[in-house]
């Protein structure tokens, strides 16, 4: 049985995760325009990932006996001043993805859910990979400045970006 606030947390995070995706994706579209095409595949592999996130989290309430409540999901920023001003707001985001991660860990906690504790655990690694990963790019974009080679070739590399199934999915029966 899953406790009511729990629950409501479980979906506020579901949303915030569909926002990711949401803002990911509209990140993906800039690169596309601005003929990023490596970065936009980089931000399409994300926005993957973040439904995967929103998925594991739908599977754990619908497992527990709880009911999804899918919100409305808000609007997201079209537009950038640079690609790096694009790699210092997934930063930014992610951060404050971690704190959201941890204040659900909290109520999980506080309600002494185990299960749903065991569940974030994946989550918590997830963050510090997040923030280490998207904290590399933005040192690279930010030794080379407007070095046009330099731009160059960070963008064939996140363009070798291939997408995995994470794995509380890939393990699961989904
Ligand atoms: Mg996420």
């Amino acid at each position: 049985m899953l406790h009511p606030r729990v629950e409501a947390a479980l979906n506020a995070q579901i949303n915030a995760e569909m926002w990711s995706a949401y803002l990911y994706l509209s990140m993906a579209a800039y690169c596309h325009n601005e003929g990023f095409t490596g970065m936009a595949n980089w931000f399409q592999v994300q926005f993957k990932e973040e439904q995967d996130h929103a998925q594991i989290l739908f599977n754990h309430v619908i497992s527990r006996g709880g009911r999804v409540k899918l919100e409305p999901i808000d609007a997201v920023e079209t537009e950038w001043a640079s690609v790096l001003a694009v790699f210092e707001n997934t930063l930014q985001h992610e951060k404050k993805v971690t704190m959201l991660i941890n204040d659900l860990y909290t109520v999980a906690l506080e309600e002494k859910d185990y299960a749903a504790q065991s569940m974030l655990k994946w989550f918590i690694d997830e963050q510090v990979e997040e923030e280490e990963g998207v904290q590399d790019i933005l040192n690279h974009l930010r030794m080379i400045k407007d070095n046009g080679y330099g731009l160059y070739m960070i963008d064939k590399e996140l363009g070798a970006r291939t997408y995995t199934q994470a794995s509380p999915l890939a393990t699961s029966a989904e």
